[in-house]
This record gives structure tokens, C-alpha cells and sequence, in this order.
């Protein structure tokens, strides 16, 4: 089999998928005319492979019978990390056992139904903790930026395998929407307890033990996520090496979806011609960086046609992130835009006063909020201004907002870069500054504040043999993909030794 590359107009690239086998599809937005780069298999004579050929998309994996396994591995959380990691141990003969703090995927979606109704968070079951971990009540983005972690093609299979759509297979940015994940979720769930895993909801865990499990040979996966700041003072009471790594902190801005279609793509969805090529590139995303003073600004996990949503797990706190269902279909577009936070920032030797500072910011949002939870917002031109906004616009966050002076309360580190940072999007994007946008705070988790150090060549922790740090809070992933890949590699290693 061959590859053969195209650059097509939208339309004649929607006709071709309909058609033929697809191995890559991207959008090029760099010039006026979209163009849509794909890639079609082929036969040895160039002849395009029909979409529905009897060709199998990829070697599908291949799990054990773990009931009566020899060999066992504790894995603590049920996020990307966590779950990859247990079926790669099914794949090697190993018998995962999760434990998950928080509720199973259908229970946990009433907590979060609760949560947005602003009837109370449940401190163990919301958009942070329970089976599927972060990345469930996302917008499911599967892309990583490092190629360098592993087999990102593999992540993508697995997530096909268990009931995503074609496009991860081929799509250079592919998602899978906040509806669709949950199923995917218990399809893993299923699996892994039907192969003799074990997965144990509601039970978070206070103590390692470590000597008991080291002493029984029992390695632990540990893929507790960055949002779980119980868990990592836990661990630095147990001993367990931690130290301050840097991150990002910020605001969550909402733009209306057709206006980032018009300034990204140059489509007026109110022209029908326009609305079919949206209908079939899905609608505008961005990315967005500068340096403001030495530190990074730039957007983060950008949701078209999405929601924002209190992704908070503490009382007295608020914290925001952003989701999309698979059709991407509100009228807002919202996306993290973050400042650069080094070690140095934040004064102090301790190794979690990067999290400390986290918690200080999202205390002060909730302050500056609602009573009822609602989180703190201002009009973005209003903000860049230091103006009051004397209303809001609409915005997709359920709980509700209230106008506030984010520009006079965000620390001058992050606010004045901010605001730079804006003007700056705005001279690549005239129109991006505008008061029809909206800035809601804080957006605190978008990359951990801590990292578990860990030997590079056995994973495991350089203070705690037979403890394997993986996935987002062990500080060496940032997303779903590489989390997911953090955790296959974790579990390969320890099968490397089992076997
Ligand atoms: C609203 C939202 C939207 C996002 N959108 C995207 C996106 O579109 N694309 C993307 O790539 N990334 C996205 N992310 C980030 C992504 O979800 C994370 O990077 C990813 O989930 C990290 O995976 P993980 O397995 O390392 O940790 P997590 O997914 O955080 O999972 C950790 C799990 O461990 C459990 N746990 C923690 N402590 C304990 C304990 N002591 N005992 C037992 N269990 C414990 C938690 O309950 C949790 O389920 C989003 C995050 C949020 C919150």
C-alpha cells in the first residue's frame, strides 16, 4: 500500500472522504481560500483504496485472561493515564487493580449535572475526580504536541477500538466531544473487568503503604491527575520526592463561535455556501502565543463551538475550563489563555507552593464571584481597558457570572501579560479584542505545579522504588494523548520486569 497526498478546495475534499480510505486529513487556514491537505491510501499503482474496502484500519489489540494472573499492578486513578496503563497490562498478562476516588462514569455525570445547576460540588465526583478522570467531561482533543513520547497512533486505535469515530485515525486534530466520551469510557471500563481486572470506585487512597506492597513486589502505578493537591501532601508526608516544576495560569475567554469562524477561516456562517464548508470542517479553532516580558501567553485548550464549565474541586474555590459536545456546536468559542509561571515566580522553597498558589488565586476568584458560584467575568476590551463592565454578555458557563474587576485583582504578573497578550492576538487577528468577548477567572489547572521526579530509564520514583509517577500530576504529560502515553509506557516497563 501507498500514500498519495492532495490539497483540495473543502468541497472537493468532503466528496474524496466520502469516498475513499483516508490515512491523514488538516485544514490549512494559512491563506484566504481554505484548503483542506489529505492523504489517500493506494494500491502499488496509485489507484485510491474505496473508504470501505475489506482492509482491516489496524492490528486490533489483543488482551489476556488476567483472572488467575501470576502477576498483579496497583493503579491509583481511572484518568487517561490510569486506564491506558491497565490495558496495556492486559495486553502483557498483568492484572491492573484501580482505584478511583471517584464514581463511575454514569454516576459521576449527575454529580456534574448537580454542579452546573449550581446545587453543590461534590468534593470526589466532578470534573476533575471519578472513572475517566479530566479528560472525560472535555472536548476530548487528541493531540499531543510532543511527538516524542511514543506511539501516538496507538492511543488514537485504542480510543477507536473502544467507540471513537473514524476521524481520530486520520484527523491531524481530532476530538471526540464531551457526549461521546463517557461511552467510551465504560467500553474500557468493561473490558478491563471482563479480561479479571479490578476496579474500585469511591475509594480514595489516604496512605501508601509502601512497604506492604514493596515487600508483596506489587509495583504502583500512580496517575492521580494535578488536581488532587490531597493526594500529593499525602505523598510528601509519606516521603515520597516531589518538587515545583512550572505551569500556566490564567483566564478562560469566550468569543461567539462566528466571529473566530470569520477572523480563522474568512466564513460567514449567515451565507449558506460558507455554512457547508463549517457543516464539513467543523467550526474555527485557534492557537495563540507571544512572550510578554519574558514569559510565555498563550491560549490553551481552545473548545469551538463549546461551553465553559466549573472545573473546580474544592469548596470555596473556582476554577474554569472548557468542553465541547463532538458537533462543536454552540454559538461560543472558548479557550484558555494562560501566562507562563516559572519556579521563580512564586517565592519559596517548598516543593508544593506551586499548588499553594494555585489555591491562593482560585480562593480569591471565588471571592470576587457569585454567591452562588458564579465565576467572576469582565468584558475583554473592558479588561485590557481596566474598565468596569457594566453588564456581561451572554456566555455558555451555567452557574452564572458577575461582572468583576479581574484586571484590578489577578496578580500584575499575570494580569499586566495578559493584557498585552490580548492587544498582541489582536494585531495577527483584528477583532479578537472586542467587548463581545467575555474573560471568565481563573483558569489555574492547566498543567501541573508539581513533578515526581522519576529515573528516566525505569520510571519509577528516584525516592520510592516500585512507585511509577505517570500521566498529568506526575508532572510528565499535559493532555489526554500523552497522558495516555505516559501511562502505556509506565505499564510496558513493568512488564519488562514481570516477564
Ligand atoms: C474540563 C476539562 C477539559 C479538558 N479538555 C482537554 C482536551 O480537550 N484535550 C486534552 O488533551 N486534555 C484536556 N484536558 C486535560 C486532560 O483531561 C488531562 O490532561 C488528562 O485527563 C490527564 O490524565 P491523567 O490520567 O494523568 O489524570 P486525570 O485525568 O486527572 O485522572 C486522575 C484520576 O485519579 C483520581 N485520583 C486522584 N487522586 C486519587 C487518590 N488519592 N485515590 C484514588 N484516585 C485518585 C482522580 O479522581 C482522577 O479520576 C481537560 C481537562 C479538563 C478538566
Amino acid at each position: 500500500m501507498e500514500n498519495s497526498q492532495y490539497i483540495l478546495s473543502p468541497r472537493e475534499a468532503y466528496i474524496a472522504e466520502q469516498q475513499w480510505r483516508i490515512v491523514k486529513r488538516s485544514i490549512d487556514a494559512r491563506q484566504r481560500e481554505l484548503r483542506v491537505h489529505l492523504t489517500i491510501l493506494t494500491d502499488d499503482k496509485g489507484n485510491p483504496i474505496p473508504k470501505d474496502a475489506p482492509i482491516p484500519l489496524y492490528e486490533p489489540p489483543v488482551f489476556q485472561d488476567v483472572h488467575n494472573a501470576k502477576h498483579s499492578t496497583i493503579i491509583i486513578g481511572a484518568g487517561p493515564a490510569g486506564l491506558f496503563a491497565a490495558l496495556t497490562l492486559l495486553e502483557h498478562g498483568i492484572k491492573p487493580i484501580i482505584y478511583e476516588r471517584g464514581k463511575e462514569v454514569s454516576e459521576r455525570k449527575k454529580d456534574i449535572a448537580l454542579l452546573n445547576r449550581n446545587e453543590g460540588l461534590n468534593s470526589e465526583s466532578n470534573y476533575c475526580f471519578g472513572e475517566g478522570g479530566a479528560g472525560t467531561f472535555s472536548d476530548g482533543k487528541l493531540f499531543s504536541r510532543s511527538k516524542k513520547r511514543g506511539n501516538m497512533q496507538r492511543v488514537m486505535e485504542l480510543f477507536h477500538y473502544f467507540g471513537a469515530p473514524d476521524t481520530v485515525l486520520y484527523e491531524a486534530h481530532a476530538h471526540i466531544g464531551s457526549d461521546k466520551l463517557p461511552g467510551i469510557i465504560k467500553n474500557m471500563r468493561e473490558c478491563i473487568l471482563e479480561h479479571g481486572g479490578e476496579i474500585h470506585f469511591n475509594l480514595r487512597i489516604d496512605d501508601l503503604r509502601f512497604n506492604d506492597f514493596i515487600q508483596a513486589k506489587i509495583p504502583i502505578i500512580l496517575a492521580i491527575g494535578h488536581s488532587a493537591h490531597d493526594t500529593y501532601r499525602m505523598l510528601a508526608k509519606e516521603g515520597v520526592k516531589l518538587e515545583t516544576k512550572g505551569f500556566a495560569m490564567g483566564v478562560r475567554a469566550e468569543h461567539p463561535q462566528a466571529l473566530i469562524n470569520r477572523l480563522m477561516y474568512h466564513l460567514d456562517v449567515s451565507k449558506s455556501r460558507d455554512l457547508e464548508v463549517i457543516n464539513y470542517i467543523g467550526n474555527a479553532s485557534y492557537s495563540l502565543v507571544t512572550q510578554v516580558n519574558g514569559r510565555g501567553v498563550y491560549s490553551f485548550c481552545m473548545c469551538p463551538g463549546g461551553h465553559i464549565v466549573p472545573a473546580g474541586s474544592e469548596a470555596g474555590s473556582c476554577v474554569v475550563n472548557g468542553m465541547s459536545a463532538s458537533h462543536r456546536n454552540s454559538p461560543y468559542a472558548n479557550s484558555g489563555i494562560v501566562v507562563q509561571i516559572n519556579p521563580e515566580d512564586i517565592s519559596g522553597e517548598n516543593p508544593l507552593r506551586g499548588l499553594e498558589f494555585q489555591e491562593e488565586l482560585e480562593r480569591l476568584a471565588f471571592e470576587h464571584g457569585g454567591p452562588q458560584a458564579q465565576a467572576p467575568a469582565q468584558r475583554l476590551r473592558d479588561f485590557v481597558e481596566g474598565k468596569a463592565s457594566k453588564d456581561l454578555p451572554p456566555c455558555s458557563y451555567l452557574p452564572g457570572t458577575v461582572s468583576s474587576r479581574l484586571d484590578q485583582w489577578l496578580p500584575a504578573h499575570i494580569g499586566k501579560r495578559l493584557q498585552q497578550g490580548f492587544r498582541d492576538f489582536d494585531k495577527k487577528y483584528p477583532g479578537f479584542l472586542t467587548n463581545d468577548a467575555v474573560i471568565l477567572g481563573v483558569e489555574s489547572r492547566s498543567s501541573s505545579a508539581v513533578r515526581i521526579p522519576r529515573d528516566p530509564q525505569t520510571l519509577q520514583s528516584i525516592s520510592t522504588p516500585g512507585l511509577y509517577p505517570c500521566g498529568e500530576g506526575a508532572g510528565y504529560a499535559g493532555g489526554i494523548t500523552s497522558s495516555a502515553l505516559d501511562g502505556i509506557n509506565a505499564a510496558l516497563k513493568i512488564a519488562e520486569l514481570e516477564i
